[in-house]
């Protein structure tokens, strides 16, 4: 069955492209334009991922995303904004989105970090085709990892900084993110944790098989790499 996504967005000319690209990459596409209308539709039927404007001509749209939350909406909802400048603000008060985009954003950046949420919150089902067979595979709710039919076996902390890798795969997860997501402390303090964490966690998957790699990228973190694929 199709994902579904419900598009939250009050201009058209951004609206549109970005149904057309989603639709086109297989979900099931709704849109609506006031925040309003989106919280009705998600009280009668739910959505795999949300992707909320913040200006709306009705209710705010971190107003929107808290109702969404408190009403019990257990799907991703990714903030997209023009307000730049209030992202980080909006990201440390937490308002329960799981991402953030700023306007303008380009169509691809949208895709890979629609399908990055989607295999955050563990609904992308095994039979995605984009995936090798022997590829990483995480069940956030039972943290829980796989490769292939083989379970992977972790410490909390391990799970924890793997699932952060992975939702950002092929991108560079900064030293500073891992230490305050996981261990809840300021990363002015030291990282040696975090080094002994990611060396455990390498030896674990590489023993397991994994094919990916956890890549230490010089003064600002690591990146979980896929291997080249030979097409
Ligand atoms: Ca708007």
């Amino acid at each position: 069955m199709a994902h579904r996504v419900l598009v939250v967005e009050d201009e058209e000319d951004i609206a549109f492209p970005l149904v057309r690209t989603l639709e086109r990459e297989g979900y099931d596409v709704d849109w609506v334009d006031t925040g309003q209308r989106a919280i009705d539709d998600l009280s009668s039927r739910t959505a795999d991922v949300v992707i909320l404007d913040l200006g709306l001509p009705d209710v705010d749209g971190l107003e929107v995303c808290k109702q969404l939350r408190s009403s019990g909406f257990e799907g991703a909802i990714m903030i997209v904004t023009a307000r730049a400048g209030e992202l980080d603000r909006v990201v440390g008060l937490d308002y329960g989105a799981d991402d953030y985009l700023s306007k303008p954003f380009g169509l691809a950046e949208l895709q890979a970090r629609v399908r990055a949420l989607l295999r955050r919150t563990g609904a992308f089902s095994t039979a995605d085709d984009d995936q090798p067979e022997d590829a990483l595979r995480i069940d956030v709710e039972a943290r829980r990892v796989f490769t292939g039919e083989t379970e992977v076996g972790l410490t909390g902390k391990e799970f924890d900084v793997l699932n952060i890798l992975l939702a950002s795969r092929d991108k560079v997860v900064s030293r500073g993110r891992l230490m305050a997501e996981v261990w809840d402390e300021n990363w002015y303090g030291s990282t040696k944790t975090l080094d002994v964490t990611i060396g455990r966690l390498r030896q674990k998957l590489e023993g397991a098989g994994v094919t990916e790699r956890v890549v230490a990228v010089r003064g600002v973190g690591f990146r979980l790499e896929a291997p080249a694929r030979h097409a």
